[in-house]
């Protein structure tokens, strides 16, 4: 492990240019659910067991039009606890890997947390893959576009615990009145609005064009197989030149020539930094 530690501190000081990855692994050690299996997303929500619904049933787009009490219980209650929740340590080591980068940096992330942002990362410098909580767009599809949901209120959605339904007001749309829902894609969702993630996936493939010769580190955290699709962007970024560092306690495989060290996020980032620093 130490040694694993060693050469991961070695290829950042080397780096140049950082590319950071991230899953729902990164949120945990801020206190945040990890939705895990069905016992993992009942025991973050105790209702949901009562009701028999999965978490992939709850993130699901019909839910806005059939019942946007239940729809808005589930998404409101997150935002909630996304925009109270304090990033941990990681976020803000990380911040500093990518302050020192003399060819930049960019995030590559799967959650929808906004948790990089709230750490203090330039939102040009995200790419929130799946959308994130923090904005919104319209069911009706009356062309509004994509839109901050209330960015100074820090509990927009009020949501009854026990029963997980909204209460009172729900999101609306500013331009024609009907529902809103978060700017995520969820499962079977054909309607989601992914113009605000392309834009950010631009950013990113423009950076790339910048960066071709740099020597190009990727620090990938707590992103598991189930959703596979920040662990396939990491190793294809790694390529046969750059270095990758998975960090993930239960699935740290990695292609041979790289590191993946079986650990939780901000003990490994805690004990990297302390070499670097
Ligand atoms: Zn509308």
């Amino acid at each position: 492990m130490n040694e694993l530690i060693e050469k991961a501190a070695e290829a950042i000081r080397r780096a140049d240019a950082l590319l950071i990855g991230a899953g729902a692994g990164m949120g945990v050690d801020s206190g945040l659910p990890d939705f895990r299996g069905d016992q993992g997303f009942w025991r973050a929500y105790p209702p949901y067991a009562k009701l028999g619904l999965s978490f992939v049933e709850m993130a699901n787009p019909e839910w806005f039009s059939q019942d946007p009490q239940l729809g808005w219980g589930f998404y409101g209650h997150r935002l909630g606890l996304y925009r109270n929740t304090r990033p941990h340590k990681g976020f803000h080591i990380l911040k500093k890997w990518s302050e020192r980068m003399r060819r930049g940096f960019f995030v590559f992330t799967s959650n929808v947390d906004g948790q990089f942002q709230r750490a203090g990362f330039p939102p040009d410098r995200v790419v929130e893959i799946h959308g994130a909580i923090d904005w919104l767009q319209c069911t009706a599809g009356c062309g509004i576009g994509i839109y901050e949901c209330d960015p100074d209120n820090p509990q927009p959605v009020n949501v009854d615990e026990q029963t997980m339904r909204a209460v009172g007001q729900l999101p609306s749309c500013p331009r024609c009145g009907a529902i809103a829902r978060p700017n995520i894609l969820m499962f079977g969702d054909w309607d989601w609005d992914e113009r605000r993630t392309g834009e950010q996936q631009q950013r990113l493939n423009r950076w790339f064009q910048e960066i071709r010769s740099a020597n190009l580190v990727i620090v990938e955290c707590g992103s598991g197989q189930a959703i596979s699709t920040v662990r396939h962007f990491c190793e294809d970024a790694a390529g046969p030149d750059g270095t990758l560092i998975r960090i993930n306690p239960r699935e740290a495989e990695v292609p041979s020539g790289q590191i993946g060290i079986a650990a939780g996020a901000l003990e490994t980032l805690q004990a990297i930094d302390a070499i670097l620093s």
